[in-house]
Formats: C-alpha cells, structure tokens, sequence
C-alpha cells in the first residue's frame, strides 16, 4: 500500500490552523453543559472496565524518567504493530505506558490516587474528554468516553482549566502526528498488519517511530 505523507502531513496542518483557533470559553461552556467531576473510581486506570491504553509522546516519557528516575522501559512499551517491512521487523508508532499482567496501569496506588499525578499524560489529564475531527467536520467536537463522574457539576474555572487542557492536548497530538510522518519518509509502501494477535513480538526486532525518529528494540 502507497502512504502519502506529504498529504497527511498537509491535513494535519489545516487541522492545526483551526486547532489554534478553538475558543476556551466556548469549550469551557460546553463542559459544564456536559459536567464532570472526577468521583476517584480509579475505573479509567485499570483494565476491567475496558480498553486502558495510555499513548505516551516522546516529551511525557522524558517527564516521568526525569521526574521518578525510571528509566524509559520501567515508564511504556511500544505499541501494537502497524506493519511489517521487507526485512521483517515490526514497525509501530508511538509508545504505551505499562500496565501490570492484570492490565492495570502500573501507577494506580490501591486507594486509586495516581503516582504521576503532576506529571501524568494528556490522555489522563482530559480523561473522560477528548477533541476530535469526525465526519469531515471542520471544527473538533469534544467527545466523551465512559466515566461515572459524567454529569455531575464542574465550576467555571474547573471548566477552563479542561478546555485549555483539551486544546493543548489536540496541538500535542497534531504537532506530534506531524513530526512523525515527516521521519516516516522511506517508508511509505507497507503492507498494514491485519491480525495482531497471531503475530505477537517473540523473535521480531521492533522499530518504534515517533516526532524523535525510530527506535530499535532487538530481543
Ligand atoms: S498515569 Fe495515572 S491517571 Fe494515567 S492511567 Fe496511570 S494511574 Fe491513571
């Protein structure tokens, strides 16, 4: 399959174009309309109550290495396998925090407080609110995942801080999505990975690529 790079990476910088221009206060207005207020269920950090994935950029990873002295394999693992190349190493974009083999995220304390909490991920600091581009809409639509704490009350201020989360989140995203596809040039002909799960990594080298470039992991 043929990849346009050049195509994505223009999409992406219309998208960033409007992306710099959302209003706060309107997004802060339709976050109240909505309400939230986070009950410390711990339910979007562990894995029963379903998919837990924390995608985690190059500048996140450094954040926690720096902040817990781990070192970056204790911090996320690459993620699941986009695709193949001729020489068969596993080629995956970006990078998962790691979770315990029960799948919970391993900064999840037992009284539900999360160990990074000043220094956690955009996924965990928008969680249950996400900004995306559906439909061919031109603006982003905040969407809401399954959380118990929707619906109830948030102030004002509380409301801003989200919206200027969100916003800052959805430039992250483009601006990492960006650099990404610019290192991804050379390997625009890839056959995508249908099946995962009959791959697995066992045997394989993985290249991680992410807005820093590519990674080699080797067994
Ligand atoms: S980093 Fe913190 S907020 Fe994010 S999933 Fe883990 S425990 Fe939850």
């Amino acid at each position: 399959m043929r990849f346009n790079i050049l195509d994505a990476v223009s999409d992406l910088k219309v998208k960033k174009s409007i992306a710099d221009k959302l209003s706060i206060n309107e997004m802060a207005k339709q976050v109240v309309s909505i309400g939230f207020e986070c009950v410390r269920c711990g339910e979007c950090c562990r894995a029963r109550s379903g998919d837990n994935t924390v995608i985690l950029f190059p500048d996140e990873i450094q954040l926690i290495v720096d902040t817990h002295g781990m070192t970056p394999d204790e911090v996320c693992e690459p993620s699941i396998p986009q695709f193949i190349d001729d020489s068969g190493t596993l080629h995956c974009f970006e990078w998962v925090l790691n979770r315990h083999s029960n799948g919970d995220c391993i900064f999840i304390r037992v009284d539900n407080t999360c160990m990074l909490y000043q220094q956690r991920p955009w996924i965990c600091s928008t969680y249950p609110f996400f900004l995306a581009f559906t439909n061919g809409a031109i603006k982003p639509d905040i969407k809401v995942s399954e959380c118990r704490g929707v619906g109830r009350p948030i102030k004002k201020e509380d409301a801003i801080k989200l919206a200027e989360l969100l916003k800052g989140r959805l430039l992250a995203e483009i601006t990492e999505e960006t650099r990404l596809l610019e290192n991804l040039k050379g390997f625009e002909d890839w056959e995508p990975i249908r099946d995962y799960s009959s791959q697995g990594y066992q045997g394989y080298t993985i290249a991680v690529h992410d807005s820093s470039g590519m990674t080699y992991i080797t067994d």
